[in-house]
C-alpha cells in the first residue's frame, strides 16, 4: 500500500505519518527529514536542498524526483510506503505515477490535512523534533509537551527546533504551498483516493485522534 500524506505547513504530516508507522508497520519516507539529514551532515544534495530549504522554498523537481526515486527502489513497497511532504508539485506527482506504473504499482491513498491558519503559526512556533534521526518524534510546547523540557520522552535525546519553522520563511513556504503544492488536492480528487481530515484543537482533534481515523478507513479499504 501507497499512502501519501498532503497538507500545508504544520498540519501535522509527519506526526500522522509517524503514528502510521509505528501502528501500521508501514515505513515512512520524509522528503524534508531526507533533505535535513543531509544538510547536517553537508553532502552535496545538502548544500544544494539548503540554498532552497533557508529561503521556503521547494527543492527542484528534477532533484527530488531522482531522490525519490532513489529511496523506494530500495524499500520493499509491499510492505507499505507513506510518503510524507512529497509530491509537492504537479510534475512530481506525475513523475511517481510514472514509476509506480513501471513498478506494476499505484498511490492507493492520500490523507489531505487541513488546519485552520491560525492556529498552523502557532503549531509551526512551538514545534519541537526530537533531534534522533532514528525517533524524530514531533512535540509542541502547548498541545503535546514533553514531561521533561527539551527532552525526547520516548528516548531521551535533546528536542530541537527546526531552522525553517521561523516566521519568514513560514510565509515562504506556505506562499509555495498555495502556489505549487495546493493543486495536487484536485488531482488526487479526481483519482478518488483522497481522505481529507481536519486537524484542529478547535474541533478536538489533532494527529493523533486524524491518525486513529485514517488506519479505519485502511482497514475498511482492505475489507472492500
Ligand atoms: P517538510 O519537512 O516536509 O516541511 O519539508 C521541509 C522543506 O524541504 C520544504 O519546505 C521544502 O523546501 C523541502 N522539501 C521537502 N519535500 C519536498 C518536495 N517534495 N519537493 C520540493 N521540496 C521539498
Amino acid at each position: 500500500m501507497i499512502i501519501i500524506m498532503l497538507g500545508a505547513p504544520g498540519t501535522g504530516k509527519g506526526t500522522v505519518a509517524g503514528i502510521l508507522q509505528e501502528k501500521k508497520g508501514f515505513k515512512q519516507i520524509s522528503t524534508g527529514d531526507i533533505f535535513r539529514k543531509n544538510i547536517k551532515e553537508q553532502t552535496e544534495l545538502g548544500k544544494i536542498a539548503d540554498s532552497y530549504i533557508s529561503k521556503g522554498n521547494l527543492v527542484p523537481d528534477d532533484i527530488t524526483v531522482e531522490l525519490v526515486k532513489s529511496v523506494l527502489d530500495n524499500e520493499d513497497i509491499e510492505k507499505g510506503i507513506i510518503l510524507d511532504g512529497f509530491p509537492r508539485t504537479i510534475n512530481q506527482a506525475e513523475e511517481l505515477d510514472k514509476y509506480l506504473k513501471s513498478k506494476d504499482n499505484k498511490v492507493d491513498l492520500v490523507v489531505n490535512l487541513t488546519t485552520p491558519e491560525k492556529e498552523i503559526i502557532e503549531r509551526i512556533v512551538n514545534r519541537r523534533v526530537c533531534s534522533n534521526q532514528e525517533c524524530k518524534t514531533v512535540y509542541n510546547l502547548v498541545l503535546n509537551p514533553p514531561k521533561v523540557p527539551d527532552i525526547c520522552d520516548k528516548c531521551g535525546s535533546k528536542l530541537i527546533q527546526r531552522d525553517d519553522d521561523n516566521e519568514e520563511t513560514v510565509k515562504a513556504r506556505f506562499e509555495n504551498y498555495t502556489k505549487q503544492t495546493s493543486s495536487l488536492i484536485e488531482y488526487y480528487d479526481k483519482k478518488g483516493i483522497l481522505f481529507n481530515a481536519v486537524v484542529s484543537k478547535e474541533i478536538n482533534k489533532l494527529g493523533a485522534d486524524v491518525a486513529r481515523d485514517v488506519i479505519e478507513h485502511i482497514d475498511n479499504m482492505k475489507k472492500r
